[in-house]
């Protein structure tokens, strides 16, 4: 990046990252402090992981894996929708065991279906269940997790080569929270997630983060790195950071481990490929699922893509991973994060927390952290 084609080199802000988080910053800064801001990304596009864009054949693809937007408070939908109007999230997963498709979330309608009965009401379904459970003390882990709520059968078929394939490391050395991300449900309850604000951008992801930094006080400078611009930019208010801390430290501490994925798409010339938007395949092939995002974008065309997941220990940092190991190291480097605001630099998002954080809750840190950088520079 040539420094001279910044042309505000003294903004209010410079936010590394124009991920939600840095868009959310830049929006609300511009918007109601009047302040300017230089938002950088080292990749050559807005919108972090986020990002779709159409492909040859005009189909919207998620290019970092399905986005299904979804809001635990209304407040933050409210204000995500001043950018962008919606249309419904049509978020229904499935899963293949042994060729045969069931729904996943696990639902009443896939417990019957895997062991071949049928529940007059959840309350038999959940007795059945209860016989099948493993007692623990302690629930220490991912394996405990399943195997205390749903019984052996259950975890080894849905759940355990699902997860050892996607973090490479056993249930059994993963926090209970990494599998405790999906429901457990007594009821039909067909879609992915919990939530009943489930929307899907109308025009995309990309669009809406645009339409965000659409203010005239926003600079937006793409490939460009943090590292090879902190020398040079000085901003007046502070600085956002939304990267990895143990990069921006240059790994004082070590390195904290990210799971990566790689992408395949395949397009075909077919109105549809599979009969929902995402297929997870937990003990079959190297990919963890195959999605459709069409059945989410409800783009017309003639043509349809789908992507497989591989996961990987190496590439883009996209899953922080929570074991005992790396939550010991970010502990460490949170500590040299606080003591950096007295110097104007704050850490925000998903990268820079080290944390599994959703789209609503990123963007909920944003509004959070503005308010106070708006409340401590007057
Ligand atoms: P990011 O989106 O990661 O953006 C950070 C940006 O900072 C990146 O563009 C990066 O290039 C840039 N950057 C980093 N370091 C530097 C540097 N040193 N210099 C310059 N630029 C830098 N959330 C949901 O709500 N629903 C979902 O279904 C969902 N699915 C997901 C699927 C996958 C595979 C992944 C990885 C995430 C998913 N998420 C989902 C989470 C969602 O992507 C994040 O919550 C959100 O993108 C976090 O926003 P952010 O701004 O913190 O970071
Ligand atoms: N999981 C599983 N089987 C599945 C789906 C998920 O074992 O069919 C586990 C797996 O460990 C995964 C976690 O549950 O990492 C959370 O799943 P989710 O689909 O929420 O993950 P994400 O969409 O964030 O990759």
């Amino acid at each position: 990046m040539n420094i001279k084609k910044i042309k505000n080199k003294r903004p209010d802000l410079l936010i590394v990252g124009a991920g939600p988080v840095g868009c959310v910053i830049a929006e609300r800064a511009a918007k109601i402090k009047k302040w300017t801001s230089l938002v950088i990304d080292k990749r050559n596009h807005i919108a972090g992981n986020c990002y779709d864009e159409e492909n040859k054949w005009g189909i919207r693809v998620h290019k970092y894996g399905p986005h299904y937007m979804r809001f635990k408070k209304r407040k933050i939908f409210n204000y995500v929708s001043k950018f962008t109007k919606w249309i419904k999230g049509n978020y229904i997963v499935k899963t293949n065991i042994k060729g045969k498709l069931y729904p996943i979330p696990i639902n009443l309608t896939t417990i019957e279906k895997f062991f071949k009965k049928k529940f007059k009401n959840p309350n038999e379904a959940k007795k059945f269940i209860n016989d099948l459970k493993i007692k623990k003390k302690k629930i220490q882990n991912s394996e405990d997790f399943i195997l205390a709520n749903l019984g052996k059968e259950i975890y080894e078929n849905f759940y355990k080569n699902y997860t050892i394939k996607q973090w490479g490391i056993h249930p059994k050395n993963l926090n209970k929270s990494v599998v405790g991300r999906l429901p457990i449900r007594y009821n039909r309850d067909p879609y992915y997630v919990n939530q009943k604000l489930k929307v899907m951008p109308k025009k995309g992801y990309t669009n809406l983060f645009k339409n965000m930094l659409s203010d005239q006080k926003i600079e937006i400078c793409l490939n460009t790195s943090y590292e090879l611009l902190k020398k040079k930019i000085r901003p007046k208010v502070a600085t956002i950071y939304t990267g990895p801390p143990d990069v921006f430290f240059n790994f004082k501490y070590g390195k904290l481990d990210w799971r990566s994925l790689e992408f395949k798409f395949n397009t075909l010339k077919r109105n549809k490929i599979q009969e929902c938007v995402q297929i997870n395949f937990p003990n079959d092939y190297k990919y963890t699922r195959k999605v459709e995002i069409k059945h989410v974008t409800k783009q017309k065309s003639k043509y349809s893509t789908v992507s497989y997941e591989f996961p990987k220990s190496s590439g883009d940092p996209y899953y922080p991973i929570n074991n005992k190991k790396n939550i010991k190291l970010f502990a460490k480097y949170k500590s040299l994060i606080k003591k950096l605001e007295k110097k104007n630099i704050y850490f925000e998002g998903r990268l820079a927390n080290y944390k599994y954080l959703n789209m609503d809750e990123v963007i909920e840190c944003a509004l959070k952290l503005f308010k106070k950088l708006k409340l401590k520079y007057k």
